[in-house]
């Protein structure tokens, strides 16, 4: 009932404002935002690198403003020289958000964007790893597509995120599942409507395990990004089923969410990629994170008053 609202609040810029206003707002944050910036956040990544894969995502989105698109591009490529400095370029790749780069800037947003990730893209690459780009609303996802595939013909294993609550998802994973190809499936986390999306849970969750059929019997590299217990089950099954080895696939969660299952599956031998958000940029990704499980508000704000 309260996931409309939280996602409506998402985008405000009023609900905004009293939210970074509460004063106990930068405690709940904390577990799903590894820090305020870089240096912040690169112990957590360090701790996660013993077990895990990580890739990390400077937080930021719709982007209205030249200089703040440059500027993430920049953070972007600070981090990434600073995760090869640090020996992790086979451990930690990053995760980009195209609004944050210039998308939707009003003259020529999609070519600056394109301009921004092949930048980010080429930082990646010289440290050894490589980008993926998530996927915001579904206004977003023919134009997020299109720049993948200029992206990919000089950096091959760019990634994207496939949403299985679009309707179109499925024909994109097939699109998507050839050779080289790699694919971060989830559930989608925006308010969608029934025109373009499945709203109902059992129908999400029956699209997911369609689409990862599609990614595990293709040539690409599927990346299953989910916290699910039965899709994490169905992935391993499918998986065998498809003669997929452990490096043949992954799994992915959002940092500071069932980290006792993340720890499992990487002690099993499988691969866990862990999603590392940090900056100042918090507020959409954090509602978001409240709009998955709205319990979290509570259950936060009862640790803490009796703390
Ligand atoms: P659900 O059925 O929602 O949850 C299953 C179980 O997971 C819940 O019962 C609960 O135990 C746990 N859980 C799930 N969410 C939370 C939470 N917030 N807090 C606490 N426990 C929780 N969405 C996009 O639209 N675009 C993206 O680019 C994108 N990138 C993602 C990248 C990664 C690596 C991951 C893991 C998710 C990403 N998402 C993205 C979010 C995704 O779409 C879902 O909203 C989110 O993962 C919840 O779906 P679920 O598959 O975990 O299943």
């Amino acid at each position: 009932m309260l996931r409309k609202p939280l996602l409506l609040a998402a985008r405000s810029t009023t609900c905004r404002t009293i939210v970074e206003r509460t004063p106990m707002t930068r405690a709940m944050v904390s577990r799903f935002v590894a820090g305020a910036t870089m240096e912040e956040a690169l112990p957590a990544v360090h701790e996660l690198a013993k077990d895990r894969y990580i890739t990390l995502d400077f937080l930021g989105e719709d982007t209205t403003d030249l200089s703040q698109a440059t500027g993430t591009v920049t953070a972007y490529q600070e981090l990434l020289a600073a995760l090869g400095e640090a020996g992790l370029g086979d451990r930690a790749e990053v995760s980009v958000k195209l609004s944050a780069v210039g998308q939707f800037l009003n003259a020529d947003g999609e070519k600056i964007a394109l301009e921004n990730a092949r930048r980010i893209a080429e930082a990646a690459k010289a440290v050894g790893t490589t980008v993926t780009f998530d996927m915001e609303d579904h206004t977003t996802v023919d134009s997020t597509l299109a720049i993948l595939r200029e992206v990919r013909e000089d950096f091959p294993s760019t990634g994207a995120v496939l949403q299985a609550y679009l309707r179109r998802t499925e024909a994109d994973c097939r699109d998507l599942s050839g050779e080289g190809s790699r694919v971060r499936l989830c559930k989608g986390a925006y308010d969608e409507p029934e025109s373009v999306a499945f709203r109902d849970k059992h129908e999400v969750d029956k699209a997911y395990v369609r689409a990862l059929k599609v990614l595990m019997e293709g040539d690409g590299y599927p990346m299953v990004a989910s916290h699910d217990p039965r899709m994490i089950a169905i992935a391993g099954e499918l998986a065998a089923a498809h003669g997929r080895g452990a490096d043949d696939y992954e799994y992915q969660m959002l940092y500071g969410i069932r980290d006792g299952e993340q720890v499992r599956l990487a002690a099993e031998g499988k691969r866990m990629r862990v999603y590392v958000p940090y900056g100042d940029e918090w507020y959409g990704y954090y509602m978001r994170r409240l709009a998955e499980r709205p319990a979290n508000m509570l259950f936060l704000a009862r640790s803490l008053v009796t703390r």
